[in-house]
């Protein structure tokens, strides 16, 4: 699928219904005939007429990455395990859907796009990550971007049999940050400035990148417990410059569904400063990226958000490091 406009981050790209649902996970039986997955296979192919002409049309036109063995089940049964998309449905949530366009998306470690169910609508939501330009093609992630490549590649070549060649898992030039990172937080593996490409380095360096990305958020946590003690040893800058700097490396490992956070921290932050500018700069970024929260609850924060853009003084965090600085210039001094 490839983007025919510019496409901005967080906007919808479309919407869709699934033409099957299945559970996730199946008890395989084990003296079936066909093997394994003899049992669903069958269940399948009873279950297929049910669908319209076209729908079951679209649905065999869909991508079979599994060994077929020649009955119709094992087809329909293969397109299902190559296409199903997380559908989390009921108590349970444990289920996978088929989508006629979504489904077709191709794989990337680090993609522009990503897709959500939502159990109101019944529908699934593509949505991007990242600005899309025309003639780029729309990807989305068909494993954990935030694991290692090894393990990327583990998973993508026993799942859906083929290797990955995307920028992250085969990088053909020296990564760069679009700028200098200055917290130490974000420094060790992200100064590269060789010029030949080290494959194995790169790999590496994205590697250590991605687990900083997945562990920063316990970091930020005790950051800001810090920056607002009255004792605290940051200055204003540090705490915002960690969390400009991740968005940095974030953008630079494609996994933008995690910048929510720093950009919330960032907008607090700019509170906690009585900054009010920063604080509806942040702000509004965060009510234009609503839609990557789910359903109502993302509904819910775009309102909070609207309010205290509205009047910032009404955040919770308004002008707190403000007061923790006087009251530590309070403290007396032995
Ligand atoms: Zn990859």
């Amino acid at each position: 699928m490839v983007a025919n406009r510019d496409i901005k981050p967080g906007e919808t790209i479309l919407i869709e219904r699934p033409i099957t649902i299945h559970p996730a996970a199946i008890m395989a039986s084990v003296d079936h005939p066909r093997g394994p997955w003899g049992a669903f296979e069958d269940i399948y192919e009873d279950g297929f007429p049910v669908l319209g002409e076209t729908e079951r049309s679209v649905y065999m036109d869909l991508w079979n990455c599994k060994p077929l063995s020649g009955t119709l089940g094992n087809k329909i049964c293969g397109i299902a395990r190559t296409n199903g998309l997380h559908t989390p449905l009921g108590r349970s949530k444990d289920f996978s859907g088929v989508y006629p366009t979504i489904s077709r998306c191709n794989h990337s470690c680090g993609p522009n796009a990503s897709a959500r169910f939502d159990e109101e609508t019944m529908a699934m939501r593509l949505f991007s990550r990242r600005p899309i330009a025309p003639g780029e093609q729309i990807t989305t992630s068909y494993v954990g971007t935030a694991n290692p490549c090894a393990i990327r590649q583990a998973e993508l070549k026993m799942k859906y049999l083929f290797n990955c060649e995307c920028n992250f898992c085969k990088p053909s030039k020296p990564s760069r940050s679009s700028r200098l990172l200055r917290h130490p937080y974000w420094n060790a593996a992200n100064q590269l400035t060789r010029q030949n490409l080290d494959v194995a380095a790169e790999i590496y360096a994205s590697d250590y990148r991605g687990s900083q990305i997945s562990l920063c958020l316990s970091h930020a946590r005790d950051l800001w417990a810090e920056w607002l003690s009255p004792s605290s040893k940051q200055s204003d800058g540090d705490l915002l410059q960690f969390h400009e700097d991740a968005l940095v490396i974030i953008a630079q490992e494609g996994m933008e569904l995690m910048r929510i956070s720093h950009i919330a921290y960032l907008a607090h932050a700019s509170a906690a400063l009585e900054d009010e500018d920063g604080f509806r700069r942040w702000g509004n970024i965060l009510i234009s990226l609503s839609e990557w929260t789910k359903g109502r609850e993302g509904i819910d924060q775009k309102r909070t958000w609207q309010d205290w853009v509205q009047d910032p003084m009404a955040s919770p965090a308004w002008g707190l490091r403000i007061k923790a600085k006087g009251n530590a210039q309070n403290i007396p001094r032995a």
